[in-house]
């Protein structure tokens, strides 16, 4: 049962159930270990449900989600506590208006890849056919920018960098150095799709770039 379903209506339940589909399937994976990564979805305007701090995603069920405010506060102050993460998927909900889903994960490849580039601020994707599974883009010739930021404890400070990296033009995701993804969706299946599509990307760049450099 959901903990706090006096704030969800009911016909909300299937998408917060394919929420926790993502979330299983991220740490089916191994880009959600040891009960890193959080998965949200906006439930209104002024609210959305999270994964709840210290869950293990591979086993987390929607009675594991937390209802907060589009501050980050939980609705409900002395239940189940939010991921402590909450404050980065609140602002980018607050940014980004039309976004229903927003999920964060923790991969070795994306973690090994977000040092071995951060000093270039970016990672360039181009030429691969998978581009075409992120929104708007219709051609493997599409230039797709991965910004990467600097790893802190200080949400505000990595949805100041969102929102300075999006003046150069709309992302899909972005990456935290030696940390994970964030991507998000308009829909929990659009936001499940960048997940994928993002990972696989991220993890090819990585392979080639171990086999054409030796990492160097
Ligand atoms: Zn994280």
């Amino acid at each position: 049962m959901f903990e706090q379903e006096v704030f969800v209506p009911q016909e909300q339940t299937p998408q917060l159930e394919a929420l926790v589909a993502v979330a299983c399937m991220a740490a089916e994976r191994g880009w959600a270990t040891a009960t890193s990564g959080n998965f949200s979805c906006r439930l209104s305007h002024d609210q959305f449900a999270i994964t709840a701090s210290g869950r293990d995603k591979g086993a987390v069920t929607v009675a594991d989600l937390v209802v907060v405010a589009l501050d980050g506060t939980p609705l409900v102050p002395d239940g189940p506590q939010p991921s402590a993460e909450t404050a980065v998927h609140a602002g980018i909900y607050r940014l980004l208006p039309e976004i229903g889903t927003i999920v964060h994960t923790h991969s070795v490849p994306v973690t090994v890849l977000s040092q071995l580039r951060a000093s270039q601020g970016a990672i360039e994707l181009s030429g691969y056919e998978m581009l075409k599974a992120l929104a708007g883009v219709g051609t493997h010739e599409h230039q797709e920018r991965v910004p990467i930021f600097a790893n802190t404890q200080e949400p505000a400070t990595l949805v100041g960098e969102l929102i300075r990296a999006r003046e150069a033009g709309p992302l899909h995701g972005f990456l935290v150095e030696r940390h994970g993804l964030y991507t998000w969706g308009r829909t929990t299946d659009e936001a499940r799709r960048h997940l994928e599509a993002l990972e696989f990307l991220l993890d090819c760049e990585l392979r080639l770039l171990l086999a054409t450099k030796g990492g160097a």
